[in-house]
Formats: C-alpha cells, structure tokens, sequence
C-alpha cells in the first residue's frame, strides 16, 4: 500500500502494536471464561481486573467504578437509560445541541417516549452558556448529559462547573468523554461526575470495547440485562481480548499524554496556522484556545468538503467532512449548524484529527497538497469565490 497521511483519528485510531501483543494471548491460549469456576477460566478473571485497574487509574476512579461494554454508544446508551429508570417519576432531561449521535439521537427519541428534552446552545465559538443550563433546570429534571470534548470541533466543554451545579440541584450528571480521554488529563476524583463513556477504538485498543464509569453510589439499573458479570450492571460473557487490549491502551494513553498535549499539539497547530495563512477564506471553526490537542476543524468557503476529501484521498489524506457518522449526507454538520457557521463555509468543513502515530512528514504532505487542490475546486465551482451559493431552506 502506498504511504497514507491518516488524520481521522476522532473517528478511528490505529491499533497499538503493544495493544496487540498483550491482547493476542487471550485470543490464543487463555480463552477461558472469566466466570468459570476451574483455574484457567480464573487466570482470565485476573486479566479482566487488571485491565480494570489500568483504565481506572487513567481516569482517577476506583477498579470498582468501571463497567466494560462494547462501544461508547453502548456506554451512552446505559448511562442515559439506566440512569433514567432508577428514577421513573422524573421525565425531563437536559443535553446540548451538539452532542454525538449516540446521544443525541438517544435523546429525540426519548422525546418521542414521552420525555422532554431540554437542548443548550452553543454560540459561534461552540461554547456553551452556564446561566442557560441553569434556567432549564426544573423539578422533573432527571439527568443531565453533556459531552466532554466535541468530536467535530474539539471544543472542551466546562464540565467541572456542570457537575458542580447537577450536584447543586441533586441531578445525576453523564458525560460522554469518548472524545477526551487519553488525549487530556482527566481525574475524576476532582471531577463531579457521575457517569462517563469511553470507548476503546479512539485511543488505540480495537474497535468494539468501551468502559461506562459509574460513580460509587450513583443509581443505575442494568441496561443491558443478563448474567451477574460486570457485578450485575452488564451482563454477557466479558469480550475478554478486547478488555485487555483496552486496558494496555489505558496504561500507554497515561504515558504518552504529555507527548499529545506538546508534540501533536504543535502539528496541530503547525497544520491550521499554515492552512489558514496559505488559503484564502478559511476559517478555523471553535475556539482557539480550550480545545483538544488534536483536532481542527477548518472551513473551506464555497466549495463542498466532500470534493476535498475526494481529492484528498487521491493523495493518500485520510481526513473527514463533519462527523464519520454523517458523512454520506450532504447536509452540514449539526455541530456547526448549532454554532451558526454561514452555510458557505459550514459545507466546506474539513476536520484534521491527528495522534501520536502523525509526524512532521505528514503535516508538510497536506501543507503541500491542500492548497492547490482548494484553488482548483474553486475554480470549477460554478459559484466560485462568492456567497450567492443557495443556502437550502432548512438551514
Ligand atoms: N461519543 C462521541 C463524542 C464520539 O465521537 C463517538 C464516536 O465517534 C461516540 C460517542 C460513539 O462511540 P463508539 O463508536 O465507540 O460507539
């Protein structure tokens, strides 16, 4: 295969070459149950609880606290419906615009179930207001979700704060921190929170893993109901290669952090400062400063950020046009819509998600390669460099 310039890290990362050795004997050798009574099911149960110690000691929480399931959208799912059902006679809840799908749709049709929804709004930086979480508090009020970091614009979000005040008023609160973990420090030990998703294929552990932390003494019934594994609040037979793999990943996200918030955040910044000097009508989209070390999201005016990753993948660039999971429509991101970015430039958004596998090489590839490409979309754009592009009515 000819050499790929793979910055789409939010959708997906590369597996670890470590992640893999410490996984692979549990796909080979030890393939017992972990719940089985004989010792070679038991060897396997110490591999689970040590991979439980490892994601808890990057997160700041008790072994106890973490529950393996298979994916963020699961760990979502089970943090919002359990949380819900341990407290029926409540019925509203709170979210933001610009959640993850994985909440977001959740949430709608919830909606649709008789519940209300109550979504925050962002401003133009993609910043949330806290006085308007404040004012929709009220008493029915039974859970508040709000991501940690964007997945589109990498926007961090004050989560400290949101918890101090879901404590204030007694409201459980959940985080969807599949975005931040392993790429900024976070401790939960400091942070007033009760549930948080994470899921194992955006830090480097295989697809198919993810971890709900469950604070202790926070009320959830199972979701996902079936055997006593996972201490009665997930059943089915532990996913036990990937729980390993994901453990190791934990363990290594804790040694390279400092490396993503200096080295990847210095080609990231490398990246956007020079696509924005060298393109005209570019615009980064979210704040500059409180935002993950990784991910920029830059809008390309009057052209369409599909035909640029067409080209762009001509060149062996692997990048993504709003989020993974809504690429494929041609109607911009929800994420920038919420933040009111012009059409024009909204449907020209490109999001670089960089790791610590990216190198220098890589950043001068698209510095090389981008801007060329974006002066000839204009050129063949039958609105060229002008805003009478038709904004559609639902915009
Ligand atoms: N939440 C956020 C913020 C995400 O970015 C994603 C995936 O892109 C998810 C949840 C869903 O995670 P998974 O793909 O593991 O289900």
């Amino acid at each position: 295969m000819s050499r790929v310039v793979y910055v789409d890290n939010n959708a997906t990362t590369r597996v670890a070459p470590e992640v893999i050795e410490a996984m692979m004997p549990y796909l080979t050798e030890y393939y017992g149950n972990p719940s089985s009574m004989h010792s070679f099911g038991g060897q396997v149960g110490d591999a689970v609880e040590k991979a439980r110690e490892q994601v808890a000691s990057l997160l700041g929480a008790q072994p106890t606290e973490i529950v393996f399931t298979s994916c963020g959208s699961e760990s979502d799912n089970t943090a919002i419906r359990g949380s819900l059902l341990a407290n029926k006679d409540k019925r509203h809840i709170i979210t933001t615009h610009v959640e993850h799908p994985a909440v977001r749709s959740l949430c709608h049709s919830l909606g649709k179930q008789g519940y209300s929804v109550t979504e925050l709004s962002v401003d133009s930086e993609g910043q949330l207001d806290l006085e308007e979480l404040r004012q929709s508090i009220r008493t029915g009020t039974a859970l508040i979700s709000v991501m940690y970091a964007n997945n589109e614009t990498g926007v961090i979000f004050p989560v400290e704060e949101i918890g101090l005040i879901a404590k204030e008023y007694s409201i459980p609160f959940h985080c969807d921190a599949v975005q931040a973990v392993g790429k900024i420090p976070i401790d939960l030990m400091q942070l007033p929170i009760d549930f948080l998703a994470i899921s194992g294929h955006k830090l480097h552990a295989p697809k198919g893993i993810g971890v709900l932390y469950i604070r202790r003494g926070s009320r959830l019934l199972p979701w996902l109901v079936g055997g006593h594994q996972e201490r009665g609040r997930r059943g089915g037979t532990e996913a036990v290669p990937n729980i390993v793999a994901f453990g190791k990943a934990c363990e290594l996200a804790q040694q390279h952090i400092e490396e993503e918030n200096i080295r990847v955040k210095a080609m990231r910044d490398r990246l956007e400062k020079g696509l924005l000097e060298s393109t005209p009508d570019s615009r980064r989209n979210g704040i500059a400063e409180n935002r993950l070390p990784n991910t920029s999201n830059i809008s390309f005016e009057y052209i369409e950020g599909e035909a640029i990753l067409l080209l762009l993948n001509e060149k062996g660039i692997c990048a993504s046009s709003g989020s993974a999971c809504t690429s494929g429509s041609l109607e911009p991101s929800h994420v920038l819509r919420a933040m009111g970015v012009p059409y024009t430039a909204a449907h020209g958004s490109i999001r670089f998600s960089l790791s610590r596998y990216n190198t220098d090489e890589d950043i001068d590839c698209i510095l090389k390669e981008l801007p060329p490409i974006i002066n000839r979309l204009r050129e063949i754009s039958p609105f060229g460099r002008t805003s009478q592009v038709p904004t559609p009515a639902s915009y």
